[in-house]
């Protein structure tokens, strides 16, 4: 089916967030979670890149969430497409989603690794009986922290969303944690066994979730991540 690109915006320096829409369907069903794969010739190849959905189900329409990634094939394209123009695309799919909603959830991401909790938070909190959510969110710089004031919002009106913005470079404005992601995540896990841990972003990180929740004794079933790289 063909994606057609509907607006796009700066979130951050080489970060945007694209609205597409499917003009063949009046429904674009998929959970939060879940990613969309594009495909596209360039430099005589076919190209095939998997980007998360940013977004809650809503009409023909989904969001993402991207960085321009220098050399690479996909991401430059997408950054150069303007409004109407379209692409190939599959999906969504995936299994990025919610497993145990009874069970309070800790999400990890560092960079673009945000876009498919945004969608699974505002999923989550639209419930009547929303499970408790801490979203520990890792970047570089202050200005990477895509869509913070949409989620300080969200933990202001909702006692059971809580958000822990990390840098590792911060500057004289940053009021929030710094470092990265692990030791704030070990933290925030302290000696809760019944719980579920979400992580997405680059391999590096992810793995070191993983192995870390595996050492503490965690089953395998609660620790689900989704790979970048
Ligand atoms: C399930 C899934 C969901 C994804 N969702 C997103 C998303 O929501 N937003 C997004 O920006 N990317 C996402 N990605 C990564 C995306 O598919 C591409 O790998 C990325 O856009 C680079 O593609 P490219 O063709 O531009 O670069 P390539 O020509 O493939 O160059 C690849 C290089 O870029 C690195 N790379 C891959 N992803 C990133 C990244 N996000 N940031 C920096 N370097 C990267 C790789 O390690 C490799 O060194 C997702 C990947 C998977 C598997």
């Amino acid at each position: 089916m063909i994606a057609r690109m509907i607006e796009s915006r700066e979130l951050a320096p080489d970060v945007r967030h694209f609205v597409f829409d499917v003009p063949e369907l009046a429904e674009v069903k998929f959970q939060p979670g879940q990613f969309v794969s594009f495909s596209h010739l360039i430099r005589e190849k076919t190209i095939t890149r998997a980007y998360s959905i940013s977004s809650t189900p809503e009409g023909n329409r989904f969001s993402l969430c991207l960085n321009r990634v220098a050399d690479g094939h996909m991401s430059p394209h997408l950054f150069d497409m303007t409004p109407g123009d379209t692409i190939n695309m599959k999906g969504p799919i995936g299994t990025f989603t919610w497993r145990n909603r009874e069970r309070p959830a800790i999400l990890v991401a560092t960079g673009t690794g945000i876009a498919p909790f945004r969608g699974m938070i505002y999923d989550e909190l639209s419930q009547p009986n929303a499970r408790p959510i801490t979203l520990i969110f890792g970047s570089r710089y202050p200005q990477g922290q895509l869509y913070g004031d949409e989620f300080r919002m969200l933990a202001t009106v909702h006692p059971r969303f809580t958000f822990i913005p990390t840098v590792t470079r911060p500057d004289e404005t940053w009021t929030g944690q710094t470092g990265r992601v692990q030791p704030l995540v070990m933290e925030a896990i302290g000696d809760q066994r019944e719980l579920e841990v979400y992580a997405c972003g680059m391999k590096e990180m992810t793995e070191d979730i993983r192995n870390r929740m595996k050492e503490l004794g965690f089953d395998r079933k609660q620790i689900i991540v989704e790979k970048y790289d």
